[in-house]
């Protein structure tokens, strides 16, 4: 896919944004969504996705990144408090040469502890019982 297509309306999370598919949902509001990611590199792995219809990185305005990051920020300190991290990873892979799969901008927040190495990148589903335990902790700490 070229990373000059405009943005597709058909996309995973913005069909998950429209509520019709399911999502491990652990925030939202007016400006952000944020659910686990089915495929983790760590427990806890959340994204956060804004609600405009941004494709990447050079599509968001640029008076939508301090709000989008705020959230992003609130939801990395309850992710990192209900998961007991040591340290937190954020990921943002822009355009299909950079690794993005999925062409709604969306910001991976991904829980770190010392001498724990991720597991790969969109590879192993995670069990929906798990997913569901972890984000009722986030909820919990937000
Ligand atoms: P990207 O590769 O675009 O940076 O990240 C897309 C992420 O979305 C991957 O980490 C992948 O595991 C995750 N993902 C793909 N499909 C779904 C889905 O249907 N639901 C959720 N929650 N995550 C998804």
């Amino acid at each position: 896919m070229s990373d000059k297509e405009p943005y597709q309306p058909d996309n995973i999370f913005a069909k998950i944004l429209r509520g019709e598919i399911p999502c491990h949902r652990v925030f939202e509001d007016d400006t952000a969504l944020a659910f686990l990611d089915i495929l983790p590199q760590a427990d806890g792995h959340t994204l956060v996705i804004p609600k405009l219809a941004v494709r990447g990185l050079f599509d968001m305005p640029d008076d939508a990144w301090g709000p989008f990051m705020q959230r992003v920020q609130k939801v990395a300190s309850a992710v990192k408090k209900a998961m007991g991290a040591e340290g937190i990873n954020l990921r943002q892979f822009d355009g299909a040469a950079g690794g993005q799969t999925v062409f709604h901008l969306h910001v991976h927040i991904i829980p770190r502890w010392e001498g724990v190495a991720l597991r790969r990148h969109g590879e192993l589903m995670e069990k929906p019982d798990i997913l569901k335990a972890n984000a009722e902790k986030i909820r919990a700490a937000l």
